[in-house]
């Protein structure tokens, strides 16, 4: 028997959206490796075009591997329709490109991927669609952006790397009032951690490259919505555009959700202890992690997160020197951009993921040139702060 939805995530990870017995008993899902999908005759093709009948017609337009991948995503996000992007910055585009036209105007928060960053720089500077960031802290802060031609709200939440929340509560009732779209990137979060749709928001976007593949083997995309729309956006701009992924990327990643919780409750388990030791190294000036119960913010991961992740930040005593020093005196830990991996990585977002940023705007959203950005992995966190420790206490 198949069966669509499953009631916990644990299971849902592993047995949405296949059933083995229409596979030739394959336990885990096939990898169709195809570009195309042969019809029995012409009529068939005729039909399939026309949208009459179901099937498959070219792996731009489907693939069975990929579908798999897309239901159990709209599964874990409690949303109508997944779709499967080539990498996240495809799944951020296809949601963008569809949600507006020339002359719309976007608000972001402040703090966003740097590559979502230059994406609205182009959408403004060759389509007209503009956009302004707010800190999205009060209604006020969101309220005082909205003009008639605003159609989105776009939030990242945790905001990489300062660990900054923003409540999605609070964001959905000013986009219900003004009957705007809101759009969560959810890649630090994970479904697990967070699902922004049971909390009104409309679209879901990951950069499955991180949590979702969980391997560091794959770079890809996913967004969750309502049917009518991601229906439109399968249509457009992700046929017409073709940021899809293959068919071996689909399988590699409906392999690595499966432990997607586990991931997950380790990887906060880990941070949470990770953070108790860093606070307590003379060396720390300031930790930026959502599990902090000394947070002001504290609130709002207890509200909208399930646990507090796997991402933490903190800046250090001296300057950008020691904060490079520290990274190079690290053993275990790796020095890398992206994250959710099982690997402990560790990244100086001032001269990597943000250098693109202008200074003062840097300095202005509190990224220090002693800020490091720590994905804690799944290593013992004994091990991660054995070597933690010994760089620090190089300083
Ligand atoms: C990595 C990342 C992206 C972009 O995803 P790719 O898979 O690298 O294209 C978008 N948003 C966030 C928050 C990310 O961390």
């Amino acid at each position: 028997m198949s069966q669509n939805r499953f009631k916990n995530m644990e299971t849902a990870v592993i047995h949405t959206g296949y059933d083995s017995q229409q596979h030739s008993g394959s336990l885990t899902p096939p990898i169709y490796q195809t570009s195309t999908f042969t019809f029995e005759t012409a009529e068939q093709g005729e039909n399939r075009f026309a949208g009459n009948e179901d099937g498959y017609i070219y792996s731009r337009l489907g693939n069975p591997t990929v579908k798999v991948l897309e239901e159990r995503i709209a599964a874990l996000e409690e949303g109508e329709r997944g779709l499967a992007f080539g990498s996240g910055m495809a799944a951020v585009s296809a949601i963008l490109l569809a949600l507006t036209k020339s002359g719309d105007h976007i608000i972001c928060t402040q703090g966003l991927y740097g590559c979502t960053f230059g994406l609205l720089q182009m959408m403004k500077n060759k389509y007209k669609i503009s956009h302004d960031f707010s800190v999205m802290d009060t209604e006020e802060s969101i309220e005082k952006y909205i003009t008639p031609e605003t159609t989105c709200i776009y939030v990242e939440t945790p905001i990489n790397p300062t660990m900054k929340l923003i409540d999605l509560e609070m964001v959905v009732k000013i986009a219900k009032k003004h009957n705007l779209q809101v759009v969560v990137d959810n890649t630090f979060c994970s479904p697990y951690l967070q699902k922004p749709l049971t909390l009104g928001c409309d679209f879901v976007i990951h950069s499955a490259t991180k949590y979702i593949c969980g391997h560091g083997d794959v770079v890809a995309g996913l967004a969750v919505g309502r049917k009518e729309i991601m229906d439109e956006i399968s249509m457009t701009t992700q046929k017409d555009i073709g940021g899809i992924i293959s068919p071996f990327d689909a399988w590699l990643l409906i392999r690595g959700m499966k432990t997607l919780p586990i991931r997950m409750d380790r990887h906060s388990e880990n941070t949470e202890k990770i953070a108790e030791l860093l606070k307590t190294h003379p060396i720390i000036e300031e930790i930026f992690y959502p599990g902090d119960k000394t947070n002001p913010q504290f609130a709002i991961m207890e509200k909208q997160m399930k646990k507090p992740g796997g991402m933490i930040s903190f800046t250090i005593k001296g300057e950008k020197r020691e904060a490079q020093k520290l990274m190079n005196q690290l053993r275990l830990i790796k020095i890398a951009v992206s994250l959710g991996d099982a690997e402990t990585l560790i990244e100086h977002p001032a001269t990597m993921t943000h250098a693109v940023i202008p200074e003062d705007s840097r300095k202005e959203m509190g990224i220090t040139d002693t800020m490091l950005r720590l994905s804690i992995g799944l290593e013992a966190w004994e091990d991660i702060w054995e070597d933690l420790k010994q760089a620090l206490d190089s300083i």
